[in-house]
């Protein structure tokens, strides 16, 4: 799909699906015993067509629930899909494009673990959901942006380790007496946001809440109103009363959002905000994996017992 095709995308409309899609979908689904999860930032068909919508941490919790399912179709970057291999060792889990990938989570190996280890001896070592499984293996503990502090706060050491995002090692750093030693990662698609998108968005929408991910720049984490996860984004509407939000995370939260609050505006805080890599799969893909299931993520058995502690440890202190 063509660049400036995404950022044409129409968030505020449900897209029409055929009906014998949606008819074939639902039969693959049956004979499969399969379950479709999306993530907040996937295309809107698919999000229309998932049985659950959610952030990492949220899909993490489903794909640790499920009873009874022989395949998992995950639509969201690989890490993802790897973390529900791990959760269900007995499911094929799927992912309608194996190119979508994540490139914060490619910016750490678990070789790049071992040394901070030895470095850091003693400290514990956190790592955001956002790495593969095998850097998930070397961790003491995993977080998702909705639970980094929560996290961060429940180990007993006052210096921890942080990867491998940059920003949101910053974020819990402001928020905690802990000393965090971070490492040099960053998202691509949060690193767009600027100081001049936020004055400009207060221009065009003075009434409005502008919330960003922690992810994004610090610089830009200060000069918003709310720093939120997608969880946290998606829960706001109904917390407040505020009419209005300016969105600082990859577009197709906005979809999520616009379809749950009708009533509510939603803007992009920069419409060019999109990851390439989550947008790799789109229902094409989707429906030619479940007609003929090739793409599948797995993780080898000790790699997956070891990451599964790091992701249970966290789901524990949720
Ligand atoms: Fe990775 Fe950023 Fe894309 Fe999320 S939005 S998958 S963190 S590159």
């Amino acid at each position: 799909m063509a660049v400036n095709m995404i950022a044409e995308i129409d968030y505020s409309v449900t897209p029409y699906i055929e009906p014998e899609t949606l008819e074939k979908i639902e039969a693959l689904k049956k004979e499969l015993k399969a379950v479709i999860l999306a993530h907040n930032y996937q295309l809107p068909e698919l999000q229309v067509v998932a049985d659950f919508v959610g952030d990492s941490l949220e899909l993490a919790i489903k794909a640790s629930q499920l009873e009874n399912i022989d395949h998992i179709f995950f639509c969201g970057v690989h890490f993802m899909a790897e973390t529900a291999a791990i959760l269900n060792p007995d499911a094929r889990v799927i992912i309608p494009d194996p190119k979508a990938g994540c490139p914060l989570a490619d910016m750490i190996e678990p070789e790049d673990v071992m040394k901070l280890k030895e470095k850091y001896k003693g400290d514990p070592v956190v790592a955001y959901v956002n790495t593969s499984a095998a850097v998930k293996a070397e961790v003491d503990i995993c977080c998702t942006s909705s639970n980094a502090l929560k996290v961060v706060e429940a180990l007993e050491a006052d210096e921890v380790v942080f990867v491998p995002d940059k920003n949101l090692a910053e974020f819990v750093a402001s928020k905690t007496t802990k000393r965090i030693i971070s490492w040099d990662g960053f998202c691509p698609t949060h690193m767009r946001f600027t100081v001049e998108d936020i004055e400009r968005a207060r221009v065009e929408h003075p009434e409005a809440a502008i919330v960003v991910h922690p992810e994004c720049r610090r610089e830009v984490q200060l000069a918003a109103d709310f720093i939120l996860s997608t969880g946290g984004m998606y829960r706001l509407p109904e917390e407040t009363d505020i009419r209005e939000f300016v969105i600082g995370t990859e577009t197709g939260m906005l979809f999520r959002l616009k379809r749950t609050y009708p009533n509510r505006e939603f803007y992009p805080l920069n419409e060019r905000a999109f990851c390439p890599n989550m947008k790799k799969n789109t229902l094409e893909k989707l429906v030619a994996q479940m007609e003929t299931p090739t793409n599948i993520v797995s993780v080898d058995r000790e790699t997956a017992e070891k990451a599964k502690k790091s992701i249970e440890r966290m789901i524990a202190i949720v």
